[in-house]
This record gives structure tokens, sequence and C-alpha cells, in this order.
């Protein structure tokens, strides 16, 4: 059943609602990390009513806002209580009428403040549905929470029409994967590319990863494999009321050592790591198919000189390179790299092929830098690849 709006605000008046805490759990050590404030309404017969049967109606008008901002109050005053206890953040739901409210930021900072917490403590969800439409306030709205110390989620991220182009503008914290993209036991297939694919995506993007909806596992075991940072759902906790979610804070103890990283760490993550320490040495890199004399630039970041396109043909991008050695470096650079070279010297067993010359960088100067070509073996073709790691020397 539904209940109007009337109804809705009665119980809010009369003190009906309350606040239940679902805990999220660190995938790969299963440590308690944060929670998600949820809103039950128990009637004062102990009749339970479930979000789904009064949020839709109260999204229909500004009572969603009331509603929110009594969550956060509720919320501070459980933080409140755990002034001498671990305090983990909680997350609390936002509409998205919140995004076109006056000084929204300005209240969530004042209720904030009146309890004494640090900002980091709080949490703001707003559905990536919520956000469609909205793209003109959004920026801005999500920049103020931030500057002001909050940290915002993605929430329900693959729930509607998710577009990754849309989310990769959004400066958000944290994505929240929604349930209906976990099978029962992720056994699927493409099912698991989908997935490996979004969390790669959001990881490269430098957010944080939750995964809602947990119930199995199996679910457990694939989410370790992606590498996803927090797991909510049934297997590990359901939503609480909040003297059982204090009394599972109490038995937390934060200060206990926690597992090495290194030694849980998955695959994945041990190469995002590798990676880092590769991309700050190396912040030119090219893959190079030397059979089919094409490259792409995988990164360039201040880089001496950049002036080429990051996908092409392979013997343009060496006269370009050419071109912009010094006069004297030009001939030997565009002989150890022609390509006929590079596939003989793969035949002949070398492993890398590696020289020092001077560049013009885009200030005018000369500089040296270190080209090094390295062969490897693709899973997937008998192609010549070579990666180039191009670093600048110290003079
Ligand atoms: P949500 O934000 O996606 O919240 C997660 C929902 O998934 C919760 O449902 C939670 O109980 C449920 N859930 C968690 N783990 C599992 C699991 O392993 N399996 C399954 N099947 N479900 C799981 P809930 O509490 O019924 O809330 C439903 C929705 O109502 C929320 O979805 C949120 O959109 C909205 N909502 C709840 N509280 C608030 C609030 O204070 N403000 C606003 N604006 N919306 C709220
Ligand atoms: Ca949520
Ligand atoms: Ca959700």
């Amino acid at each position: 059943m539904n209940y109007t709006s009337e109804e809705i605000r009665k119980a809010l008046e009369d003190n009906e609602f309350c606040v239940y805490y679902q805990p999220m759990f660190v995938t790969m050590t299963g440590q308690l990390k944060s929670a998600e404030a949820l809103i039950r309404w128990i009637r004062p017969d102990g009749t339970f009513i479930s979000p789904a049967q009064f949020i839709p109606t109260a999204e229909r008008s500004d009572l969603i806002m009331d509603i929110d901002w009594y969550v956060t109050e509720s919320v501070c005053k459980t933080l409140e209580k755990q002034n001498t206890m671990p305090q983990f953040p909680i997350s609390v739901n936002f509409s998205r009428r919140h995004i076109r409210e006056k000084n929204f930021t300005e209240n969530l900072v004042s209720i904030v403040d009146k309890y004494e917490l640090p900002h980091p403590l709080l949490e703001v969800e707003i559905t990536e549905s919520a956000m469609v439409g909205e793209e003109d306030k959004l920026y801005d709205w999500i920049v103020s929470i931030r500057n002001a110390g909050f940290s915002v989620a993605i929430d329900d991220f693959g729930s509607g029409l998710s577009s990754l182009q849309f989310v990769k503008d959004i400066p958000a914290d944290v994505l929240k994967i929604d349930k209906s993209l976990l099978s029962h036991n992720c056994e699927d297939e493409k099912e698991r590319i989908v997935l490996e694919s979004i969390f790669n995506f959001a990881h490269r993007l430098n957010m944080k990863t939750v995964a809602e909806g947990v119930e199995t596992k199996e679910q457990l075991a694939f989410l370790r494999s992606c590498d996803c940072y927090k797991i909510q759902g049934y297997l590990f906790a359901r939503p609480m009321p909040e003297s059982d979610y204090l009394l599972l804070c109490q038995s937390n103890n934060v200060s206990e050592q926690s597992e090495d990283v290194l030694q849980i760490q998955s695959n994945t993550s041990a190469t995002n790591l590798l990676l880092q320490a590769v991309l700050a040495r190396h912040p030119l890199i090219f893959f190079v198919n030397l059979t089919r004399n094409t490259y792409y630039a995988m990164a360039y970041k201040n880089f001496t000189s950049t002036g080429c396109p990051s996908t092409g043909i392979f013997d343009e991008l060496i006269g370009h390179g050419t071109l912009s050695m010094h006069p004297d470096d030009r001939e030997i650079f565009a002989s150890t790299f022609n390509r006929e070279n590079l596939i003989e010297k793969y035949k002949q067993g070398e492993k890398f092929v590696r020289l020092i010359t001077r560049q013009l960088g885009d200030d005018g100067i000369y500089r040296k830098v270190e080209t090094v070509d390295c062969f490897v073996k693709s899973s997937y073709s008998d192609d010549i690849i070579a990666i180039t790691l191009c670093e600048n020397l110290p003079e």
C-alpha cells in the first residue's frame, strides 16, 4: 500500500521514522569501514513500512527534503553517541531535489557542526538517475559538498541507462555499483566482463568502489578479483537498528593492526600499483605493433615534447620523433627505432632496444631523454609488440 503525503508528514511529526544502519566492509579483509543510513517507518502498532512504500510519494514534493534532513540529524546524533568509541563514516541518501536546494552545503555544515563532528564522517549519496537532467547545477553542487570536507557517492550505478561518459565528468569520491548488476553467483561471462570494466574504469578515475546487494560467497569472491573496495549486503550484515549498530562498532577495534595490503592484494591491484610506479618514471609510453606498423600512446604527462597524435602509424611517429631530436642525434635515433631494425633485433632474441638522445622541449631547450623499446608477448596474437618507455634524464 502507498501512503499520502499528509500521512507521511504526520508520521514525521509524530516521530514514527527512525534510521537503520547497514554496515559496509572492506572487501579484501572483511573489516567494518562505514555504514549507510536507511530510513524506516515503524507505526505505533509495530508495523514496518518499507521506504519503497513512501519515498516515491515523498519525492513528489519537498517533503523528501524534510525526511532527508531528519535522517541527517539522526545520523549526527548516532555519531555523537560514538564520541568515546570507534566512529565510522555514515552515508546519507539525498533526493535529487537537494541539487537545486539553496544553501544545501551550508545546511549540511551547520547540522554537522552543531554536533561538533569531523566532516569526513558524513557522506552524501545521490543516485545516478537523479543526476540526469541536473547537469547544469550538479558539478558545482558536488564540488561545494566536497570542498566542505564531505565525501560524495554516486548511488545505484548500473541500475538505469548508466553512462560512463556522464560519470567520468562527475567529481565524486565513490561509485556504488547497483545490486542489479550482480547475478546470484556472477557466473555469466558477459556480466563479469561488464563488472570488471566498471571497476577498472572507476579505479582509473580514482574513485573508490562499493558493491551493494552482496548476498553470496561467489559474489564476494568475484568482487575481490575486481578489487572492489567495499561491500554492502546481506552476506555480511542487514540494515540494523541504531542500538545494534553501536554494539557492532564497539566490538570493532580500529586500532587493531590491519592486514598487510601487499599480502592480500589481487593481481589487478598489484598491477595497478606497478602501473603507478611505471607512470611516475615514464611519463610517455607507447604501445607499438611492429607487425602492423601502428601505435597507441598510453600516457604523456609533462613530457618534453608531446606533439604527436595519441594513435597512428608507427613509422610516422618515428619520423616525428626524429625531427624533435638534436640534429646530431637524428640519424642514430632514426636507424635504431626503424621498424625493420626493431623486428630484426626481436628475431635475434633481444629483450629491448635502448638509446639516449637529446630532444627539443616545448621551451626550446634540448634535454636528455632515454627511449627504451621492450618486446612483449600478447596472449591474443603473434604480432610483434613493443612497449616504448620514454624518460627525461637529469642533466
Ligand atoms: P538504496 O539507497 O539503494 O539502499 C540500498 C537498499 O538495498 C536498501 O533498501 C537495503 O536494505 C537494500 N539491501 C542492502 N543489502 C541488500 C542485499 O544484500 N540484498 C537485497 N536484496 N537488498 C539489499 P531499503 O532500505 O528498502 O531502501 C530502499 C531505497 O529507499 C534506498 O535504496 C533509497 O533509494 C531509498 N531510501 C532509504 N532511505 C532513504 C532516505 O533517508 N532518503 C532518501 N532520499 N531515500 C532513502
Ligand atoms: Ca543509497
Ligand atoms: Ca543503492
